[in-house]
């Protein structure tokens, strides 16, 4: 098994402000990673459920839509990381956890620790918690999604020595983000989104996620 508190620094806010009205509204510093594995699964990136990840309760909170964690990490793996009946969020139910959480205050950390064992979920959990510290409506789904996605890779890079990320894989990921970011475009003409910059240039990407940890 394997056990981090990784690194998630707040990142400055890349989309045009109105994109959130609770922009930092909890300030981001780690999310606790449980791997029930000695390091995780090396996997392409895919948005498709199931993930093999669970955001799993800290304590009890009634308002969320809640799922058996184990059932989204397997069995074997949950014994392995002590999980028997413990809740986590059902995997469907991430906006509402944006919306609830900002609704009633609760700092992520202090809520949610995730249990995951394939560097994709681990993308997908990062993208997620850039969600749950940055409250928006999702009118500007481009912009949004944004400045998730730099979140999620900005953190992985941080990070990439402790979980055992490969910089090609990172960088594949990169890449898939922004074609993931450019087909969501298509859809959406009228986007206040900025061109993607923050994607296309892996350099760029790089230096904001080193000035992150000074
Ligand atoms: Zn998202």
């Amino acid at each position: 098994m394997l056990a981090l508190d990784l690194l998630t620094p707040s990142l400055p806010l890349l989309v045009p402000p109105e994109t959130f009205d609770g922009f930092g509204w909890a300030v981001s510093t780690t999310l606790t990673w449980r791997c029930p594995l000695g390091a995780p699964a090396l996997n392409a990136l895919d948005d498709q459920l199931p993930l093999g990840m669970a955001f799993v309760l800290r304590a009890p909170w009634e308002s969320i839509p809640t799922e058996l964690a184990w059932l989204h990490v397997g069995r074997a793996r949950a014994a392995t990381l002590g999980l028997t009946d413990q809740l986590a969020l059902a995997p469907y139910a991430i906006d509402d956890a944006t919306d609830l959480l900002f609704a009633e205050k609760r700092p992520p950390a202090e809520t949610f620790w995730l249990a995951a064992d394939n560097a994709n979920a681990l993308y997908w959990a990062l993208h997620d918690w850039s969600h749950f510290h940055n409250h928006g409506e999702f009118t500007d789904r481009p912009s949004t999604e944004l400045q998730c996605d730099a979140a999620a890779l900005a953190w992985l890079w941080i990070n990439r020595a402790n979980i055992g990320l490969p910089d090609a894989l990172w960088e594949d990921y990169r890449r898939d983000a922004l074609a993931n970011h450019l087909a969501l475009r298509e859809t959406m003409p009228e986007t206040r989104c900025p061109p993607p910059q923050v994607l296309s240039d892996a350099g760029e990407l790089r230096r904001l996620a080193e000035r992150l940890v000074g």
